[in-house]
């Protein structure tokens, strides 16, 4: 029984397996979903190009499934620029013959009013460098296969575990670290998820679909890689919930009335949800972590290394996994300066600002983690059963 696999609390969080799969079915994973698919949450701002600070660029930019168009502003149909933002995913698109990308530059003066430009200590990036961003709607360029593999991947993910993130923490080696090393691990597996399920199986035919020897290889043949996967989920659902009332209160217009009364609807129905609160009030307990003599030089050099995962997503090779690993790590980045900036909620309001691309971060990075979640449990039984039968 794969219950029996995962049951039990989540290690070092506050809620079990079963609870977890439960709400996410329920609550979390439908409004998720209809939230990142509004308006105010399907347009991310991001700078794609590589500019890799550690090493040159390799030249992988060039596989097919990994580009995400930009387009010549005088390419863009006219529609995109009239001044309405509900955009339908029947519209015209600018392509290269490729329809499920496409970046909108047009919509950062008229869209997105009420927020703030702010740092982020955890990240290096930084919304207010305009010239070199674009915009990319997140809907029409999922995370999924694109070919991108071999020493450029490797290089990435070797340098953030064995550089920033030590991949088998020793013994000695302390609760934060450990808890570090955990929500990289677990995004990993998120990504790995996301490329099993959605995989080229087919090029001659172009036809998609799951790849069930990749997700058992990659992330349910190690139990505590899907126990990382739960662990991070909760992790950003604590942040998401200790900052529900900012939440709840942020701007969300865009100009588009209905969309705007739709975004918040879906916040709140997430936020403040009698189920969540029932079962799982504190997914994760933030207050028992930097305490002691070493607390804040722990806390500054935990910083760092984050912030040179942060940087590390300029050496992506692909444009559109760069886009998804940079949406997820400044996410994460939210996550924690949520956390561990201050000490309970009441004050979060009063001393924490957020600039508008990191709570879209944030938010899609929950959903990219629920849909992990959601994938892990109603196919990993199945997965498991047809790899160990072989
Ligand atoms: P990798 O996934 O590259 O793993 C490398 C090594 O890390 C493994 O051998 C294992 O020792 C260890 N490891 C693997 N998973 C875990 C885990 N969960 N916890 C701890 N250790 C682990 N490819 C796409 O097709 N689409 C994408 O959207 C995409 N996004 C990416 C985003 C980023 C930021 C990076 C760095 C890469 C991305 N890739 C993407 C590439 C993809 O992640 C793999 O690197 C690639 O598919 C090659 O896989 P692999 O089998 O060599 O193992």
């Amino acid at each position: 029984c794969y219950c029996a696999k995962y049951s039990g609390i989540v290690e070092d969080c506050c809620c079990d397996y079963e609870t977890v799969d439960g709400l996410n079915e329920e609550v979390l994973h439908p409004s998720l979903q209809e939230l990142v698919r509004t308006a105010f949450f399907r347009y991310f701002k991001v700078k794609l190009w590589c500019d890799c600070p550690f090493w040159p660029d390799d030249g992988m930019c060039r596989l097919r499934d990994c580009s995400v168009c930009e387009c010549p502003d005088n390419e863009f149909p006219e529609a995109f620029k009239k001044p309405h933002y509900g955009l339908s995913q029947d519209d015209p698109i600018c392509q290269e013959g490729k329809p499920q990308a496409t970046v909108d530059r047009t919509i950062d003066s008229k869209a997105f009013r009420g927020w703030v430009e702010t740092d982020n200590p955890w990240t290096t990036d930084d919304e207010t460098d305009n010239t070199e961003m674009t915009y990319v709607n997140l809907q029409l360029n999922p995370e999924r296969y694109t070919g991108y593999t071999g020493p450029s991947a490797r290089r990435i993910w070797d340098a953030v575990y064995s550089e920033n993130c030590p991949k088998h923490p020793s013994e000695e080696s302390c609760q934060e670290e450990k808890i570090f090393y955990k929500l990289i691990s677990g995004l990993h597996s998120s990504i790995s998820i996301h490329i099993a399920a959605d995989y080229l199986l087919d090029e001659a035919r172009n036809l998609w679909g799951q790849n069930v020897s990749l997700m058992y290889d990659r992330v349910l043949r190690y139990p505590d890689r899907v126990g990382n996967l739960y662990f991070t989920f909760l992790f950003v659902l604590r942040a998401v919930t200790k900052a529900a009332d900012y939440l709840e209160h942020a701007e969300y217009d865009t100009g588009n009335l209905m969309e705007d009364l739709k975004t918040q609807s879906s916040m709140r129905q997430l936020l403040f949800n009698p189920k969540l609160q029932a079962a799982c009030p504190i997914p994760f307990d933030e207050a028992k972590l930097w305490k002691g003599q070493h607390g804040p030089d722990l806390k500054q050099k935990i910083q760092q290394q984050f912030r040179n995962i942060s940087a590390m997503m300029d050496c992506v090779g692909c444009e559109k996994c760069r886009l998804w690993g940079k949406l997820q790590v400044l996410g994460l980045g939210t996550a924690m300066k949520i956390l561990f900036s201050v000490d309970g909620p009441e004050q979060l309001g009063q001393t924490l600002q957020f600039q508008r691309n990191e709570v879209i971060a944030l938010m899609n990075l929950l959903n990219r983690l629920s849909e992990s979640v959601k994938c892990v449990r109603e196919m990993g039984p199945s997965v498991e059963k047809i790899m160990e039968g072989q």
